[in-house]
């Protein structure tokens, strides 16, 4: 097997500066080996790579490691070679969009309409949201459903109206199902003509976990990031090649999302949910890494103590690094024309928010108690 080698650049080197040029002229110098810059923006700095692909087998890491600018080199042999993280490799492949960060070490709430409706239900949401602080979200205008008698979703023509809402209510991001090429256009399309009133994180859902081709499209996307739903039948190994597959074609901005898996063993859930895989992740992957408990657990059951199953199935992802949480809200969840039975009412929202913050500082409190151990 062919194994890349990434150089890893020092923190203050520019991707265009003369380090990395040194970096490629010595590149040059050995036949069949191809340099890509790769450039990751973090929260607070970015970091520059070269990759190098092609015939490495021959190459010092030696006559990369004495240039100047360079910090490390790193040879991989493992799988997952963009997502993936390596040994020496500790910085996780956050990004910023819209001026929100999204890492390993972030955290964010992105509550939402499974589908849009119309634009009351999406006025309400967006302003509850803005009252409870919140600037991440989740609209569905592109619906892929099991029956194509069911509501489809209103598609383009929703997007003028939701994306003015996100603008005046100080939405940042939403994330937005896609399902076809045309509809990374269309919501592209919709974006510049609003103004760039929002930000939208295209999500490639489920059932579509393997649709190599929309992955290399919403891969090849440069400005908007990507939402990847683990493949509710398929292995994690298999989603986290299918993640492979966006980041190879050049998107980096990948948060990666567990959703539950589909098994009569998880009944009465609708899917058995996933959620102990969160630090799997974290540590095969640099990804951030979202958890969704509606689509997990499917519907509203209310708890002998209090919390209904889709809290404290959304407690299990963040009490173990979960860095979001998706959640379906909707205003008359018996009108919703989706998803109605699982979504949160929006007065069990500031609860919800709440009671995720809290464990979110739980976690914390559990990750510097380990590390003082
Ligand atoms: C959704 O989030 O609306 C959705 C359809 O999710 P999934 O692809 O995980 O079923
Ligand atoms: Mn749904």
């Amino acid at each position: 097997m062919l194994a890349p080698m990434i150089i890893v650049m020092r923190g203050d080197v520019a991707p265009g500066g003369p380090a990395v040029q040194e970096v490629l002229t010595q590149a040059k110098r050995y036949p069949g080996v191809e340099a890509q810059v790769r450039t990751i923006q973090g929260a607070t700095r970015s970091l520059t790579e070269v990759y190098l692909l092609g015939s490495t087998g021959v190459v010092p890491s030696e006559a990369f490691e004495e240039l100047s600018g360079v910090e490390k080199v790193i040879r991989i042999r493992a799988k997952y070679r963009a997502i993936g993280r390596h040994e020496g490799q500790a910085a996780s492949l956050g990004f910023v969009y819209n001026g929100v960060s999204f890492g390993q070490d972030t955290f964010h709430l992105m509550p939402g309409l499974c589908a849009v409706d119309n634009r009351e239900n999406v006025e309400t949401v967006f302003r509850t949201l803005r009252d409870l602080g919140l600037v991440t979200s989740r609209a569905g205008a592109y619906k892929p459903r099991t029956s194509p008698y069911d509501f489809q979703g209103h598609g383009k023509s929703c997007l003028p109206y939701v994306f003015e809402l996100a603008g005046k209510y100080g939405i940042r991001v939403m994330a937005m199902e896609v399902t076809h090429e045309s509809h990374v256009r269309e919501i592209a399309q919709a974006l510049s003509d609003s103004g760039h009133a929002t930000g939208v994180m295209l999500q490639i859902g489920t059932r579509n976990a393997q649709n190599f081709e929309l992955l290399k499209i919403v891969g090849q996307e440069t400005e908007l990031p990507v939402l990847y739903k683990r493949g509710m039948g398929i292995t994690l190994d298999e989603s986290l090649n299918a993640c492979e597959y966006i980041a190879s074609s050049g998107n980096h901005r990948i948060m990666f999302c567990l959703r539950g898996v589909k098994t009569n063993l998880g009944d009465p859930h609708r899917n058995f949910v996933d959620f102990a895989q969160v630090p799997v992740l974290k540590r095969l992957s640099r990804l951030p890494v979202c958890v969704d408990p509606s689509h997990s657990v499917g519907k509203r059951l209310p708890g002998e103590d209090g919390l209904s199953d889709i809290h404290h199935v959304a407690a299990q992802g963040v009490i173990a690094g979960a860095n979001a949480v998706m959640v379906d809200v909707h205003p008359k969840p018996a009108e919703a024309l989706c998803d109605g039975p699982q979504a949160l009412l929006m007065e069990e929202l500031p609860h919800f928010v709440q009671d995720m913050e809290l464990v979110r500082k739980a976690y914390l409190e559990r990750v510097a108690l380990a590390r003082k151990g």
